[in-house]
């Protein structure tokens, strides 16, 4: 299996618009985040976890020339506002997405068009196949099982892919999916700043939740202009990584 991450930034991007902190005006590619998604490789099928805006840069980035399925955390803007350019996966059939019966409300209520097909095709459109996610299901033969976590008030879905555990936008993660993501060799978990935030986790407490979880490596992602990559990258315990735009792992 192959994970590479599409994007690490938080809601925002870094660099942010009109800021000019250190972060924000660094010439190192590993501070510039596009907003979060991940590219799965598995068995020949190629998924993608959500498609944030930058979806389409991304793919180019990555020579995306194929996507099998869309597993999709929530329906936050920053993760599903490059949904329109999935259109040129689902030429030949509708593409199955998957999310929470919440998420899936949201995708339909902002793209109609991509559930109900318009009357008149031209300039085209994604024709997508909604599956709503309540317990494990498999793609392709391959089990995933869906990781409620709480993102402020609101529960949505890391996954568990085998071996990967992928988890953004939480802050609090209850006992279950920590018992359902014990024993993973990859851990990728958000982590925005070093200060406390009120529906995101920070740094120390990400650190804290990998350490129960006891990955063999851990990745932080959806991380904010408070942290600048080497010089945190400088403080972290062997075998943890802040995550970058571009960077794979394969286990
Ligand atoms: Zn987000
Ligand atoms: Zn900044
Ligand atoms: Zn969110």
């Amino acid at each position: 299996m192959r994970l590479t991450f599409l994007g690490t930034g938080t809601s925002h991007g870094i660099p942010v618009i009109g800021c000019r902190c250190s972060v924000c005006r660094s010439e190192n590619p590993k501070n510039k985040r596009t907003r979060c998604g991940a590219l799965l490789e598995t068995g020949g099928e190629k998924w993608l976890i959500d498609t944030p805006p930058e979806f389409r840069l991304q793919a180019l980035r990555e020579k995306l020339d194929r996507v099998d399925a869309v597993l999709y955390t929530h329906a936050h803007a920053d993760h599903i506002f490059g949904l329109d350019d999935l259109r040129v996966f689902t030429a030949r059939r509708p593409l199955p997405v998957y999310g929470s019966r919440e998420t899936l409300k949201t995708l339909r209520r902002t793209f109609p068009y991509a559930f109900t097909p318009p009357k008149q095709a031209g300039g085209g459109f994604p024709s997508l196949a909604p599956h709503r996610v309540r317990r494990p299901f498999e793609i392709g033969g391959r089990q995933i099982v869906p990781l409620p976590v709480y993102h402020g008030h609101l529960r949505i879905f890391g996954y568990r892919i085998g071996g990967l555990v992928y988890i953004t936008d939480a802050l609090r993660i209850p006992a279950e999916t920590l018992k359902a993501a014990s024993g993973c060799r990859v851990l990728v978990l958000n982590a925005l700043r070093w200060r406390p935030h009120p529906t995101h986790l920070s740094l120390p407490q990400a650190a804290e939740i990998a350490g129960k979880i006891g990955a063999e490596k851990v990745y932080f992602t959806h991380i904010c202009h408070n942290l600048e990559h080497e010089a945190v990258s400088a403080e972290l315990p062997p075998g943890t990584e802040l995550a970058y735009d571009g960077l794979t792992v394969d286990f």
